[in-house]
């Protein structure tokens, strides 16, 4: 493990995966790299689980559900108002994990880190109130009445742009249901899904009842999607990736078997010339940019009205100067690195490819996996053929007369 990973608790980090009661490695020895986006270094090695570790890790889940399930919904509560708790006492620790391994600037790791926490206080209230139906029966010698049991074993499959806060979002409805689950974090993120296991399981959640499996998407995600014992998927990530686990748990698991899946989009905003421009260009920037745009909430594609659209780009511009790329432990950056080199080579390669539409683009340190954020001129959001996930904005103008064209040009767009 590298030294460098400055934790208050440095004894909380685990490197290992966990099935039923243990901390493990992969059958055959196998690890691999997490990396700093910042600087490329490696951090550390993590196993790389594979199908049958998965298969035991399901077996696990299974197990453990049959007493997790029997528990009434306000201990379940009571527990996940401790997880928050928890993950809140902790929050310094597992903001410089988020920022180590994702490159998130450090104050928007530690935002994260509440609003993971969040998810445990949400769930333990509605979780009290899965309220059943009462239907009015059609005949005298029948009730008819609907209760809500826990579907089963759920795999909760998570993205690295929000590498806490999206297994809370998934984990912490599962156990407020009385589900059971097995985690496979992103790639990129496994460290900060590590601990967090570890914090929930301290702070009470049987063991069993949360798995851990690091590992590739092609094996350990395959594998969990296409066991009929996998009783619901929670999925964020790809359009791509959802399409491929829905066919592989339409061909191997029971009919009906939920998937939840939370996946990209292109993103538009208009800007009429009634808006105030000062409060427009702090929002656009902020959802353009913040978190390097690798948010599937983030803005790519800005309609400007034509009257006031030099005014607002002028603005855009001076506002993006103004960001501060870089070091991601700096409390003042606001834009960090992208996830890795895959992602840098992808954004650069769509810059290159669109540079006659470029009409602005700030400094960025060279080291790294850094992209000067990008401002793009396009006729609409029909001159972009996919989402491009990082800090690049679009942007086009309109006449007054042409919005309803342009709402339609954006509604078609999903
Ligand atoms: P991104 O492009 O943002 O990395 P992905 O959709 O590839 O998004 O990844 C999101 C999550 O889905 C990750 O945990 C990844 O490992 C997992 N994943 C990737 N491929 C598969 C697959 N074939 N089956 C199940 N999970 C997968």
């Amino acid at each position: 493990m590298n030294a460098s990973l400055p934790l208050a608790r440095p004894d909380l980090l685990r490197t290992l995966a966990r099935i039923g009661d243990r901390w493990l490695a992969a059958d055959d020895g196998r690890s691999f790299p997490v990396r700093n986006p910042a600087s490329g270094d490696g951090l550390a090695e993590v196993p790389l689980m594979g199908a049958a570790e998965t298969r035991r890790a399901i077996a696990a889940a299974e197990t453990a559900l049959a007493a997790w399930r029997q528990t009434t919904a306000k201990e379940r509560a009571a527990l996940l108002m401790r997880l928050q708790a928890r993950l809140l006492a902790h929050q310094d620790d597992l903001a410089r994990l988020i920022t180590a391994e994702s490159g998130k600037p450090l104050a928007e790791a530690r935002g994260e880190v509440a609003y993971a926490a969040s998810f445990f206080e949400w769930f333990a209230e509605e979780g009290k109130r899965a309220y059943g139906e009462s239907i009015p029966s059609p005949t005298r010698d029948k009730r008819l009445i609907t209760i809500r049991q826990p579907v089963g074993v759920v795999a909760a499959i998570t993205p690295w742009n929000f590498p806490l806060a999206m297994i809370a979002r998934k984990v912490a409805p599962a156990l407020a249901a009385g589900c059971t689950t097995v985690v496979k974090p992103a790639e990129q993120t496994p460290l900060i899904a590590a601990i967090a296991v570890r914090l929930l399981h301290e702070a009470g959640v049987p063991r069993a009842a949360l798995q851990l499996l690091p590992g590739q998407g092609g094996t350990v995600g395959a594998a969990l999607t296409s066991d009929a014992r996998i009783n619901g998927v929670v999925f964020t990530g790809s359009t791509e990736t959802a399409q491929i686990i829905a066919r592989a748990m339409a061909a191997n698991m029971a009919p009906g078997t939920p998937l939840i899946a939370e996946t990209g989009g292109l993103n538009a905003m208009i800007v009429d010339s009634t808006a105030l421009p000062e409060q427009a260009v702090r929002d656009i920037v902020a959802s353009s940019f913040r978190s390097a745009g690798q948010r599937c909430s983030a803005l790519r594609c800005l309609y400007v009205q034509e009257d006031i659209a030099p005014h607002v780009i002028a603005m855009i511009k001076g506002a993006m100067d103004e960001l501060r790329v870089g070091d991601p432990w700096n409390l003042s950056t606001d834009v960090g690195p992208v996830i890795d080199d895959e992602a840098r080579q992808g954004i650069d390669a769509y810059a290159e490819a669109n540079a006659a539409r470029v009409l602005h683009r700030v400094w960025a340190p060279r080291q790294g996996h850094f992209i000067a954020p990008l401002l793009m001129k396009v006729n609409g959001i029909n001159d972009l053929d996919r989402e491009v996930f990082g800090p690049v904005l679009h942007v086009a103008t309109f006449r007054a007369d042409q919005l309803e064209r342009v709402i339609t040009d954006i509604n078609a767009r999903g």
